[in-house]
């Protein structure tokens, strides 16, 4: 292939295509290697992304080491003088000895020295799953904690013998410190970013779907904040659009139940800017929904989520959605829930004008047989998160019973009924730092092919590859542009360092990103 620009210009053999090199042409021999379309991960949390990369999950660790090396990592990672946090210390061992009923372990041994040896340049502040907190020497100096600060009502600042703070702050003092921390600012969330987007080129990525929100709107409608947790601010795409820093495509899902204020600000369906574009509105519906109780809960069948207002409520915005050409993007989980989803996007073809929609399903756990045909008829589109079921597989069978469990994360049979499948890695998860999930859309591909439950329901490498690629190209009306190796499309590609087609699950999830390239530029190789 050879790519003039920001998009391919031609596709042929060497013979063919070797004319056209330049003295300034940069050749990439592949030898043996693969070249597919930029990968697009059609479900993430950029936002999250960028916040957490200041602060650190610790909570697993079981010795101080491993703990320090964490915060060594991330230091490298952000700019100095920049806060780190981290937490709970100790609350794996802590929880472990709770279960036992047996009394917790003393906190590991870090206080100030040990945090200032790996990590001198950032101020640290750290929870312990006591409460307590502990904090480096930059921290204690930002906050003026020196021998002469007098312990708080209700706390006590730790000290060695001559006096000094030896950074685990108890009670009242630690709290004083944690609130004393800047509030995320722009800034911040740009430097946050940058590291977030190191990540997505690393992992061979050049588009993403993104929950996001328009902060304008929802200051005034204070409700929504809570719709809208785990959504990224446009504010900070469009500030590293504008600084140039933007290394990838941006669809940006915006809030359907806010969606009259979304178009009053202006925004279209199917519009750009540079690279960020609109088109989907997400939404939730539920707790894990379902129409009869688990079986394992006799009195349990799920709920709607906090986020739902009522049913008539989600029909009449996904109608209005659809009617002004947006595309609802729900979150789906139960049958339930899917049934009822299924409904009011047929209400909405129904009642609006046809034209040609990209409706989708996020998630799409346990949904019936009927439900998977419906699903397929209308054509759907469904983003499935394979690191989710290796999580869910372990109590689906005995949540669900035999029967239902059969259809429950059914990926082949969705396609097969005339779903498309996106593969999303919902990185770096929507709940908190503790237990991210990784982008990883190697690792998704391979469990996508070689499913440890109900392997009937496994992709083939080439479907799961379009899962990443031309489907969710195809679910933000790019089919055209992206998505696949072809004449005038854009040069959003990847490198990968084997050609992952024949290869099992073990050797595809090994594979490693050679290069990542965006409209026709290098923007990550291997190694530099
Ligand atoms: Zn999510």
């Amino acid at each position: 292939m050879a790519v003039r620009g920001e998009r391919i210009v031609a596709v042929g053999t060497d013979e063919d295509l070797r004319p056209l090199a330049g003295p300034r042409t940069e050749v990439v021999e592949l030898a043996g290697r693969l070249a597919l379309p930029g990968f697009i991960d059609a479900h993430t949390h950029f936002g999250n992304a960028a916040a957490w990369t200041f602060r650190v999950g610790l909570y697993e660790e079981r010795d101080a080491d491993a703990v320090l090396e964490k915060i060594a990592t991330s230091a490298r990672r952000v700019p100095k003088g920049l806060w780190l946090t981290g937490g709970d210390l100790d609350a794996a061992a802590a929880w472990a000895a709770d279960e036992k009923g047996a009394p917790r372990p003393a906190p590991m041994p870090i206080d100030r020295r040990r945090l200032d040896a790996v990590a001198p340049d950032h101020p640290i502040l750290l929870r312990r799953v006591d409460g307590a907190y502990v904090a480096n020497s930059l921290a204690l100096a930002r906050a003026r904690l020196d021998r002469r600060a007098p312990d708080p009502r209700g706390g006590e600042i730790r000290r060695d013998a001559d006096g000094m703070p030896t950074g685990i702050l108890l009670g009242r003092a630690g709290e004083r410190m944690a609130e004393l921390m800047p509030p995320a600012n722009l800034e911040l969330m740009v430097a946050g970013a940058e590291s977030a987007l190191e990540e997505l080129r690393r992992a061979g990525i050049t588009g993403i779907h993104d929950v996001a929100r328009l902060d304008e709107v929802s200051r005034r409608q204070l409700f929504h904040t809570d719709v809208e947790r785990s959504a990224t601010d446009l504010a900070l795409f469009r500030e590293l659009q504008r600084r140039g820093r933007l290394t990838m495509r941006v669809y940006a899902f915006l809030t359907l139940a806010v969606w009259r204020e979304v178009v009053a600000c202006g925004v279209r369906p199917r519009t750009d800017e540079g690279r960020i574009r609109f088109g989907g509105l997400k939404a939730f519906i539920d707790g894990f929904l379902m129409d009869a109780p688990y079986a394992n809960e006799p009195d349990y069948a799920g709920s709607f989520t906090f986020r739902f207002v009522d049913e008539e409520t989600m029909a009449a915005d996904i109608a209005g959605a659809d009617a002004a050409g947006f595309d609802p993007v729900v979150h789906t989980i139960g049958d339930k829930a899917h049934r009822l989803l299924l409904d009011w996007y047929e209400a909405a073809i129904r009642a609006n004008p046809p034209r040609d929609r990209r409706f989708r399903v996020i998630h799409a756990w346990y949904p019936s047989a009927r439900e998977i045909e419906r699903i397929g008829k209308l054509g759907l589109i469904v983003d499935v998160t394979p690191q989710h079921l290796v999580n869910d597989m372990r109590t689906v069978e005995r949540r669900l019973g035999p029967e239902r469990a059969k259809t429950a994360h059914a990926w082949r049979s969705l396609r097969e009924a005339g779903a498309r499948l996106d593969l999303v890695s919902d990185w770096p998860g929507s709940f908190n730092e503790q237990r991210a999930t990784p982008l990883a859309p190697l690792q998704n591909i391979a469990l996508a092919v070689e499913r440890a439950w109900h392997p009937e329901e496994a992709l083939t490498v080439e479907e799961a590859i379009a899962a990443y690629t031309i489907n969710p190209a195809y679910a933000s009306y790019e089919e055209d542009q992206r998505g696949s190796i072809a004449l005038g499309k854009l040069a959003d590609l990847v490198v990968l360092s084997r050609d992952i087609l024949p290869l099992g699950a073990r050797d595809i999830a090994s594979t490693e990103v050679d290069m990542t390239i965006l409209g026709g530029r290098v923007i990550h190789r291997r190694g530099s």
